[in-house]
């Protein structure tokens, strides 16, 4: 092919990248310094942002300048910003600097770590920061890990390796459906463990009908007692119980179950032992929030998010088994041309889940360890909790607002209760209206659960720009719509 027509057929010059790259990285950057001066929320109607995207895609290629400034007039408009310091709806999140930095490196690299041969700096570097943040959760040797995309593919991954343990089922070779001596399987979780649970025993053939909720005491956790007493029951039902998954800061409250107590009745029970730590895991990396992992040494898989409240940006989820053998024999299935020669000396991430390809999600991880250091990011932590501390303080002596749940970590569950208003009914209204009105004004965003059948607002502070002027402006906010409920004499 002749030179000039080649030319015209490749990427982008690398001079044009270095000069719209440096914009990008400009524009990020006057993003981050500027975020506390756009709203959290977008003021956008369903519909709003794709009607002025053009039905066709464009015939000619278009100026990057053009394409970036569609960013700040379509995108821009439309975003919730999950990187805001007042964005503190479900599980506040960051994505660091030093993480965005990460995500730009690996997909210039683009490579695919399915075998360690097809990029062996992907696979070691993921073997290594998974043990480094083994060691800063205070976690045993005797885990081993890998990345996923998200908590819920990781519990999917648990929950099929203890299926997989069940051996004389023969179930990887044959299956579950039309064989009528396969005995019914049952899974445990506590009814305040998250969805994603439930959805991988709907994938995995368990079904729903095939999970068992447990009741849970007055702080939310799993009751021991009343787990040992389904397990039993389902035994003499004909039931066979194989997997407990147990939770360390449940998604409502952030309620953690007593996992030593549930490890004990999984070992003697000969249960798989999952512990969901999606959000609550971060916080062992403070020293004195170590304990909230107590037990899960025993456990037989655990997930943590570094993507929800360890500055990581989405996504990133840590799985650790003690059985990796196991989790390998449920997935490993090595078609001819995905042989290597290193195959007997190296570990192919691939033989461990159901995805094939997989980026380099180990590089940003990496970056944010290594530019906060583990000091760093243990303050960051402290500090957020300590922020929360407050805020749950301003909420107990407020006359006016109740505390729903214990706070063990940074998420606070909260409603008003004002003075002499005692209708189940009217409550629930005034907090629906109140968490509409304070979202409204999009300075804010909060979301909200429902507890005892009762409409509660959550409040969770978990992201790196969240300073204390930021929740004292939120405090503010609630005050102000407090205030207005009560003018209005609704
Ligand atoms: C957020 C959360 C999940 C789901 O996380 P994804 O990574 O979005 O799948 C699962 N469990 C708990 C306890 C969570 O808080």
């Amino acid at each position: 092919m002749e030179e000039r027509a080649f030319k015209a057929l490749g990427d982008m010059p690398p001079e044009e990248f270095r000069r719209v790259g440096h914009q990008l990285v400009d524009w990020i950057a006057d993003f981050f310094a500027h975020l506390d001066d756009i709203p959290v929320l977008p003021a956008v109607r369903p519909g709003d942002i794709r009607r002025q995207l053009p039905d066709r895609p464009p015939d000619k290629g278009e100026d990057f300048a053009q394409i970036l400034k569609d960013v700040d007039h379509i995108i821009m408009p439309g975003m919730t910003h999950w990187n805001h310091p007042t964005f503190l709806a479900y599980f506040s999140i960051t994505g660091s600097g030093p993480g965005v930095l990460g995500e730009l490196l690996s997909a210039a690299f683009n490579i695919n770590a399915m075998l360690w041969k097809t990029c062996p700096s992907a696979t070691e570097l993921e073997q290594q920061v998974l043990d480094w943040l083994r060691q800063m959760l205070g976690l045993p040797e005797t885990l081993w890990g890998i990345v996923y995309d998200t908590a819920s593919v990781s519990s999917l991954h648990a929950i099929a390796a203890a299926r997989e343990q069940l051996m004389d089922l023969q179930i990887r070779q044959k299956g579950m459906a039309g064989r009528p001596e396969l005995p019914r399987l049952r899974l445990y979780m506590s009814e305040q463990a998250h969805s994603s649970i439930e959805k991988a025993a709907i994938t995995l053939g368990i079904g729903l009908e095939g999970v068992r909720k447990i009741p849970v005491d007055e702080a939310f956790r799993m009751r021991p007692d009343a787990l040992k007493q389904a397990i039993e029951a389902d035994r003499r039902n004909g039931w066979k119980p194989f997997c407990v998954v147990a939770t360390v800061g449940t998604t409502s409250t952030t309620s953690i179950d007593p996992v030593p107590e549930i490890a004990a009745i999984c070992q003697q029970e000969n249960l798989w032992l999952h512990v969901d730590a999606a959000y609550g895991g971060a916080a062992a990396i403070v020293p004195e929030m170590r304990h909230v992992l107590a037990g899960c040494e025993q456990a037989d898989s655990l997930v943590v998010n570094p993507h929800k409240w360890l500055f990581v940006p989405i996504d990133f989820s840590a799985f650790y088994t003690r059985k990796p053998d196991v989790l390998k024999r449920a997935f490993s299935l090595v078609p001819e041309y995905l042989k290597t020669p290193e195959d007997q000396e190296v570990e192919n991430l691939m033989d461990y889940g159901i995805q094939l390809g997989r980026r380099f999600r180990a590089l940003k991880f990496w970056f944010v360890v290594r530019y906060f250091g583990v000091e760093g990011m243990v303050e960051r932590i402290r500090n957020h909790l300590q922020m929360a501390r407050t805020f749950q303080q301003w909420v107990e002596d407020h006359p006016d607002l109740e505390l729903m749940a214990p706070v063990p970590f940074s998420t606070i569950c909260f409603r008003a209760h004002p003075r002499g208003l005692e209708d189940e009914h009217q409550l629930e209204q005034l907090n629906q209206q109140l968490l509409e009105r304070i979202n409204n004004t999009r300075k804010v965003f909060l979301s909200h659960t429902r507890l005892r059948d009762r409409l509660v607002l959550r409040l969770a502070i978990g992201n790196l720009r969240t300073r204390p002027d930021h929740l004292q402006l939120t405090r503010d906010i609630i005050q102000q719509q407090l205030d207005a409920f009560r003018k209005s004499g609704a």
